[in-house]
C-alpha cells in the first residue's frame, strides 16, 4: 500500500502541476475518442499502451473483456455502453482482448469453477466462442494455441453482444459509430485488429485501421 500512497504523492507534487491546464479542461467535461472495453487484468494498462491522457478514453474493464447481450443481464457494461453511446457519443468502441488472459484460459481449459458461482456465470457469455473454437482447431491443438484461438474469437463474440445493444445499433444504421476488435499482447507490447473484410487479426497500423464490422445500412 505504501507504493500507492507514495505514487499518489508524486503524482500531486510533480504530475498534476505539470498538466494543469489538461485538468482545469477536464474539470466541467469530457469528450472521449473511444469506449475502451477491456479485460480487469493488471497488465493491460489502455492509457500506457495507447499513449492517451486523461479524457481520452472512457473505460470499462471486466474479467474478460466480456459484454453481455442486450436484456440478459443489465448491469453495469450495458449502463457503460449506453452512457458512452448516447451522452458522451463516442464515434468508437474498442473491446480489447490480450495474451494470457486467466478468465479466456479458465474456459479454454474447462477449469472448474466450483465456488466461484460469479465467475461461472459470467464466463458462459463466452460460450459460443468456445464451442466455435473446439469445432475450429485440430484435436492435437497445444494449449497455447487452444488459448490463443479463444482469446481472439472471444473478442469476435462479444463485438456480436455489442451490436445487440439498441443504443449501439441505432448508432451503426446511421454510420455514426465504428467498432474495433483488438487483442494485445503482453510480452512483446503489441496490438493486433480484427479485419471484418479478411475475417482475421492483422497488424494495427495508422496506414490501415481495420473496422471490426463492415456494416451496411438497412434500407428502410
Ligand atoms: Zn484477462
Amino acid at each position: 500500500m505504501d507504493s500507492l500512497v507514495q505514487g499518489y504523492e508524486l503524482f500531486r507534487a510533480e504530475v498534476f502541476p505539470q498538466q494543469r491546464p489538461l485538468f482545469e479542461k477536464l474539470a466541467t467535461g469530457q469528450q472521449p475518442e473511444a469506449l475502451f472495453l477491456t479485460c480487469s487484468d493488471s497488465r493491460v494498462v489502455p492509457d500506457m499502451i495507447l499513449q492517451t491522457r486523461p479524457g481520452d478514453l472512457f473505460i470499462c474493464r471486466n474479467a474478460g473483456n466480456i459484454v453481455p447481450p442486450y436484456g440478459e443481464m443489465l448491469g453495469g457494461v450495458s449502463a457503460t455502453i449506453e452512457y458512452a453511446v448516447c451522452v458522451l457519443k463516442v464515434p468508437h468502441i474498442i473491446i480489447c482482448g490480450h495474451s494470457d488472459c486467466g478468465a479466456m484460459k479458465a474456459v479454454a481449459d474447462g477449469s472448474h469453477l466450483d465456488g466461484m458461482p460469479n465467475v461461472a456465470a459470467w464466463l458462459r457469455y463466452t460460450d459460443s466462442a468456445k464451442q466455435l473454437v473446439e469445432y475450429s482447431l485440430p484435436l492435437h491443438a497445444t494449449p497455447h494455441e487452444r488459448l490463443r484461438a479463444m482469446i481472439r474469437a472471444n473478442v469476435v463474440q462479444q463485438l456480436g453482444h455489442l451490436r445487440t445493444h439498441p443504443s449501439v445499433a441505432a448508432r451503426l444504421q446511421r454510420g455514426e459509430i465504428v467498432l474495433h476488435g483488438w487483442n494485445y499482447d503482453i510480452a512483446h507490447g503489441t496490438l493486433e485488429a480484427f479485419d471484418a473484410t479478411q475475417g482475421r487479426f492483422v497488424v494495427l497500423e495508422r496506414q490501415r485501421i481495420p473496422k471490426a464490422l463492415e456494416w451496411l445500412p438497412l434500407e428502410l
